[in-house]
């Protein structure tokens, strides 16, 4: 029997030696530290025992006990890390420390077991057999490790079952079973020597059997199912060497794994002071970072938080949080934002100050324009008056009529271009509102009609609309917007046409989107003008491009008309597209849905073009209103000289003031038929004053219309003018037949006379 112990433990022994030899030629991880670590304790404790068993006195018996106590004091705790790691179950920096202060303390106890009665506090050597044996009783430390030893068989076990039972794939759970199987062995080798359970376990410790059945196991899971092989190594390796930080926690919240970048990114995970407690805050932490979606900034680096559900057969196993490093393109993307910023303050800038410019010429137009009316009207008086008498001053008055004329039609052409830029700016500021309200087909395509009409007469091209009579008359749409668009494309035809022909060709396509009715109205505007070249065909929509300039350098124009109409098309939900023909001429077509409101429809369109008479050349008063009283306020005093000389010939007693201050003055001691007032004033703007006259004591004007003059938003202004609380609004600079339209349509009727 003896014989068979001693040989017994030289197996053990050597098994020991093949075992750490695998663990440190393998060595890579913390798995195999930890192997690396039983085994060698394993190996003292075994050879420290043969010392034992083969020693004859007590002398050598306790020399050897102490030998091998220095690995027996670490077997239980060592297989323990070892499974933990394997199993990938986290266990407290803190325990570790303690359990190792512990065993350090148990040690010297042995080291020192002569003198003092901490572990024995009794031994005698006696042979039992051949069995040396050492007569002892144990002291307090005895317990201590005792007990421990059983802490570390209940832990391992547990924690090898519940691996087992979670483990779905087979060749881990046979790993796993294996390692079971050693626990087991020790396990209850440890209990019958601890219990004495066989008589075999008085003459000498059992556990070595134990020990020998875990080696053999350990051995057939490391050579059979590669318990230390390249993946499991790489795998903890890689994880460890990534840059991204990973943190698993169970279902129960407890972090079950976390990995070398997330220890640095969350120090507290390798703190020894971590409970349930501070983890459960970490965790809470960590849901916060993944929930906010708001980059997380450590040790100056950025990282995105994500949170990964673990399922093995469509059940949670766990959160998988991680932590990449995105710092860079972080970084990279505040430098593009700042670039985007920058460039977008720059644009806004350009916006701005392109709508400020825009609105700041067209006050002065407003003057020239103005005097310019007054000049051909007085110019026109004097010819009545005296022309035929005076040959020579009819000849100069004719030819100052003529350059005043000149001087109109550059204001016209100036004017249109500021009120693209004033457009483009609004479009391009996201300011542009489409205002859909019910209006009339039929007229509004006569009105843009006459008005080509003449354009084209002017150049010697023919013009010809032929518009479907049976279109619906009446539609849901920005109507303003919709003649602009026409216009726009009508005007261009003129423009880029030297002879030949336009048509405009309207027609519709009926349809039912959400139960209401639609039509898609289609335009087809067609020139027999110079024509596009292929490649120029993308730039016709870009802002400021203008194509084929060899040709058009004579020809009015800022590159502006086709991108603003291609936008508010888009607005509108309508598309246009081009065929041209260079040389040849062009076709533009417009598609565009508009709600149906009645079956009425627009019948044949009165094209009267011939009695169309330029506004340019009007002389004629509207009407005489010599009893009426009305009152202008304007802060410039230009605009106020310009709308009292054209409104001169009215006979209408006129007061103006120069702020809205002064008109309260005025509207406090005079009751008006009309105030026509500018908006944009220093000190109290139109609106405001328009309010306190609404709200004035004694309320000598609180019916009087209130007509907002302004040089502000052209098209599209009017219903926000009106919700303000005006009466109507007339946008500068007008000429004088516009603003006598205006004036006779507020004015109580019987205080008009006309003609
Ligand atoms: P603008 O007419 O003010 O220059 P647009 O945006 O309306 O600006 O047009 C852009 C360019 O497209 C014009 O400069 C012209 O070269 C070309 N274009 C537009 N309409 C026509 C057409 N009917 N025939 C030929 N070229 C055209």
């Amino acid at each position: 029997m003896y014989q068979f112990v001693i040989y017994l433990l030289y197996f053990t022994i050597a098994g020991m030696f093949v075992v750490s030899y695998f663990s440190l030629n393998k060595w890579k991880s913390r798995l195999h530290t930890y192997l690396f670590f039983s085994t060698i304790a394993n190996l003292v404790y075994n050879t420290g025992y043969l010392l034992e068993l083969t020693s004859r006195d007590q002398e050598s018996y306790v020399a050897a006990l102490k030998m091998g106590y220095l690995g027996r004091v670490w077997v239980g705790f060592a297989l323990v890390l070892f499974i933990a790691e394997l199993c990938e179950v986290y266990i407290p920096e803190f325990f570790k420390i303690i359990a190792g202060i512990t065993h350090v303390i148990i040690y010297f106890s042995i080291l020192t077991i002569e003198h003092n009665d901490l572990y024995y506090n009794y031994m005698e050597f006696a042979m039992d057999g051949d069995f040396p044996t050492l007569i002892h009783t144990g002291g307090f430390l005895y317990y201590v490790q005792t007990v421990l030893n059983l802490i570390y068989l209940i832990i391992g076990w547990v924690v090898i079952s519940r691996a087992l039972m979670k483990e779905k794939q087979s060749v881990v759970r046979q790993k796993y079973l294996i390692m079971a199987m050693a626990i087991f062995a020790i396990g209850s080798t440890y209990l019958i020597y601890f219990f004495k359970l066989i008589p075999l376990a008085r003459k000498f410790d059992v556990m070595i059997i134990g020990y020998a059945i875990c080696t053999v196991l350990m051995l057939v899971a490391i050579i059979r199912y590669g318990m230390l092989d390249a993946t499991t190594a790489a795998k903890n390796y890689v994880v460890d060497e990534l840059s991204e930080a990973i943190i698993v926690v169970d279902p129960e919240d407890n972090i079950t794994y976390f990995n070398k970048p997330a220890s640095e990114m969350f120090p507290l995970l390798d703190n020894s002071k971590r409970d349930k407690e501070t983890d459960g805050a970490l965790i809470e932490d960590l849901k916060g970072m993944v929930g906010s979606g708001i980059p997380v900034n450590r040790n100056n680096r950025i990282y995105t938080a994500r949170a990964n559900g673990l399922m093995t057969d469509g059940t949670n196993v766990g959160t998988l949080y991680s932590f990449s490093d995105d710092s860079e393109s972080y970084r990279y993307m505040e430098e593009l934002k700042a670039q985007k910023k920058k460039a977008d303050d720059a644009n806004q800038a350009k916006t701005q100050f392109l709508a400020n410019m825009s609105h700041e010429i067209r006050t002065p137009i407003n003057g020239i324009m103005g005097f310019n009316e007054m000049i051909i009207s007085e110019c026109d008086d004097i010819i009545n008056e005296n022309g035929n008498k005076d040959p020579s001053l009819k000849e100069s008055l004719d030819n100052i009529n003529e350059y005043a004329g000149n001087i109109q039609n550059a204001g016209v052409s100036l004017l249109s271009i500021i009120n693209d830029i004033l457009d483009i700016s609004k479009i391009e500021a996201g300011r542009m509102d489409i205002v859909n309200e019910s209006y009339e087909l039929g007229p509004m395509l006569g009105e843009v009609s006459n008005i080509i009409f003449i354009k084209a007469q002017e150049k010697g091209l023919s013009f010809v609309a032929d518009i479907d009579e049976t279109l619906p008359n009446r539609l849901y749409g920005d109507m303003v917007r919709i003649r602009q668009i026409i216009t726009n494309i009508l005007s261009n035809a003129v423009k880029y046409t030297d002879k030949g022909n336009i048509w405009m060709v309207v027609r519709g396509k009926p349809l039912v989107k959400d139960a209401e009715k639609m039509i898609i109205l289609k335009i087809e505007i067609r020139d027999t003008g110079i024509g596009i070249r292929d490649e120029d065909r993308e730039k016709l929509f870009s802002k400021f491009q203008r194509l084929d300039m060899k040709h058009n350098s004579t020809v009015e124009g800022t590159g502006l008309g086709l991108a603003i109409t291609e936008q508010l098309l888009t607005m509108m939900g309508g598309t246009i597209s081009v065929e041209s023909k260079y040389g040849f001429g062009s076709v533009f077509r417009i598609e565009l849905p508009q709600k149906v409101i009645s079956e009425e429809t627009v019948g044949g369109i009165k094209r009267d073009y011939g009695n169309y008479s330029p506004k340019t050349k009007t002389n004629k008063v509207l009407f005489k209103a010599p009893d009426a009283k009305i009152l202008i306020v304007d802060d410039t005093e230009m605009n106020l000289m310009v709308t009292r000389g054209i409104l001169k010939k009215t006979e209408m007693k006129i007061d103006a003031a120069g702020g809205g201050k002064e008109a309260l003055e005025y509207t406090n001691k005079e009751t008006y038929d009309l105030i026509l007032m500018d908006q944009r004033m220093p000190g109290m703007d139109g609106t405001e004053a328009l309010n306190h006259i609404r709200e004035q004591e004694g309320g000598m004007n609180l019916d009087t219309p209130v007509i907002c003059m302004t040089a502000d938003a052209i098209i599209g202004a009017r219903e926000r003018y009106i919700k303000e609380g005006f009466t109507d609004y007339i946008s500068k600079p007008f000429n004088s037949a516009e603003l006598e339209k205006k004036i006779a349509q507020y004015l109580p009727p019987e205080k008009l006379i006309r003609d």
